[in-house]
């Protein structure tokens, strides 16, 4: 059987399963906010064309505003500065939008420390226990901050001292960009790099490091606890928006059952 007309069968005998890694887009889903003198992204929303009524008598429809970094989102190269030059969203391959990609769970490690950092050698760990990185693939880091998603305040976890959630090392994200085979790298928080980034040298080292090399960052992803460490392939869509920093992507994975 050909092997489209095999993932199909598999899909229909949930075989395959298919898992949505996205937040829903609404006026409530979180975004980053950068403290002042920084400009800030706005909110998701909606605004009505017309809905069976004078407007339009026989349709509904809405015009939508939304960050291109609003929900569970794409990252291209040129969003930052270390990228300038480089691909736009609408220019990324579509060979690294479906893709290879394992997960890696330290969400009791963030859990216990909401600044937790992944460093190189707990992807080494991970590696020793479960096999190398996927070539041409996606790291997805879990830390359970997909259960905060529902709260603004709860996601951003932000206090005097600025907001505290996890990410990577200064080294980590220079080995994620440099050393490792992967295209990119999924987080379940609201950017790629840690809240207390701004305070790393350099500043947001995943954007500054990955970004720079080429690679792709996924924000905000949901449902990484059903996904197995390896195995799965992610399929990201973001809108081919030109000369766009990003967009918001709807991001599935499909998953095997053995
Ligand atoms: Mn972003």
């Amino acid at each position: 059987m050909p092997v489209l007309d095999q993932l199909i069968a598999a899909i229909r005998s949930s075989t395959v399963t298919i898992v949505d890694l996205t937040a829903r887009l609404e006026a409530t889903t979180p975004v980053i906010q950068l403290p002042e003198p920084f400009a800030n992204t706005v909110s998701f929303s909606l605004q009505e064309i017309s809905r069976y009524d004078d407007r339009g008598p026989a349709w509904y429809w809405n015009n939508i505003s939304t960050g291109e970094h609003t929900g569970t989102h794409f990252d291209a190269p040129v969003h930052w500065i270390t990228g300038a030059g480089r691909e736009d969203v609408a220019s990324v391959p579509l060979n690294c939008m479906i893709a290879p990609a394992v997960v890696l769970d330290f969400s009791k490690e963030a859990a216990a420390n909401n600044d937790f950092l992944l460093e190189v050698g707990h992807i080494k760990q991970w590696e020793a226990d479960h096999g190398p990185l996927p070539d041409g693939g996606w790291l997805l880091y879990r830390t359970g901050w997909d259960a905060r998603s529902a709260s603004q305040q709860e996601f951003l976890n932000a206090d005097e001292s600025g907001p505290h959630t996890p990410g990577v090392s200064v080294e980590c994200a220079r080995w994620l960009a440099d050393e490792a085979p992967l295209v990119g790298i999924g987080v379940e928080t609201v950017g790629t790099d840690a809240g207390a980034a701004h305070s790393f040298d350099p500043p947001f080292p995943c954007h500054s490091a990955l970004l720079g090399a080429g690679k792709f960052g996924l924000t905000q992803l949901q449902n990484l606890a059903s996904l197995p460490p390896s195995g799965a392939v992610l399929i990201a869509g973001p809108l081919p928006i030109t000369g766009g920093s990003g967009s918001p992507a709807r991001v599935l994975a499909l998953v095997e059952k053995t």
